[in-house]
Formats: C-alpha cells, structure tokens, sequence
C-alpha cells in the first residue's frame, strides 16, 4: 500500500475494522516515511493473511482447510453445519481484522480452538490434546486422516 503522500511502499496499519457490510475492512495506515496518516477501504477477501506454516514457508490462506480441520475434530459431535459456518466466519473476521499480512499458523489453530471449545468440548479436548503436539494445522490434519483410515 503506497502512501499517498510521499509515495513510499511501507506503511503500517494502525487500525482496522470490518466495515458494517462485513466484505470491506477500512484502515487507517501510518506511512513510516514521513509518518502521514491516511484511510484505505480494502475488499475483505482479499485482506486475508497468509499463513506461516511451522518449517517458515508461506501459503495463502485456505478456507477449505479450515472448514476440514473444523469438521474433522466435530465428527459424530451433535454440532450443526450452520456452527461451523459461523465458527469459520468468526475465525476469518478476526485474522481480516487484525490486519497483519501474515500470520503464523499456530495463531490460526489458537483461533480454532477457542471456538471448539465454545462448540463442543469433546471436539475441543480432542482437537487440543492432538494439535497441541503438531506444528501446525496442516500435520494435524494429516495426522487425523492417518487415524481414521486406520479405524
Ligand atoms: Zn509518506
């Protein structure tokens, strides 16, 4: 985001809020160079951050995932569809709201379980005691699938 004012590239945000259509994020940004301060409007789905995987390496964020992470730990949980949805847009209203451009993944599986455990705490205490050992979302993932297709 080019500051307006002098042109330079790095400006930082200073704060950030979903506009009331829930699609947009308004901004204000700082630029570091000569410390002016301007407002920017920014389409929601383009604003989410790209997770840092465990090893260092950067992937865009994946809704997918998350859903079958969510879903994985909520197999057999009386928990409707419908939550899950919700859980995942609450998720992803936070991270689009925290502004960063990248975020580690464990902040993501923080996030995760702090639903679970609102859900469902079978699903919670299930997905906790696995992830807590796992780097990140992505082995735990594959850890689950390794699990049921062994059952
Ligand atoms: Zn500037």
């Amino acid at each position: 985001m080019h500051c307006p004012f002098c042109g330079a590239v790095d400006t930082k945000v200073i704060d950030s809020r979903l506009v009331s259509d829930g699609d947009h994020v308004r901004r204000r940004r700082e630029c570091i160079t000569c410390e002016e301060r301007f407002t920017t409007y920014e389409s929601a789905e383009l604003v989410m951050p790209r997770i840092i995987k465990s090893d260092g390496s950067r992937e865009p964020f994946n809704d997918e995932k998350l859903h079958s992470g969510l879903q994985k730990a909520l197999e057999k949980r009386p928990v409707s569809i419908e939550s899950v949805d919700a859980a995942v847009n609450r998720i992803k209203a936070k991270l689009r709201a925290g502004g960063e451009r990248e975020i580690p993944s464990r902040i993501l599986g923080e996030e995760v379980m702090r639903e679970l455990r609102e859900l469902d705490e079978v699903a919670f205490v299930r997905f906790a005691s696995v992830y807590r050992s796992f780097k990140d979302l992505d082995e735990f993932r594959q850890e689950i699938e390794r699990l049921s297709k062994g059952s």
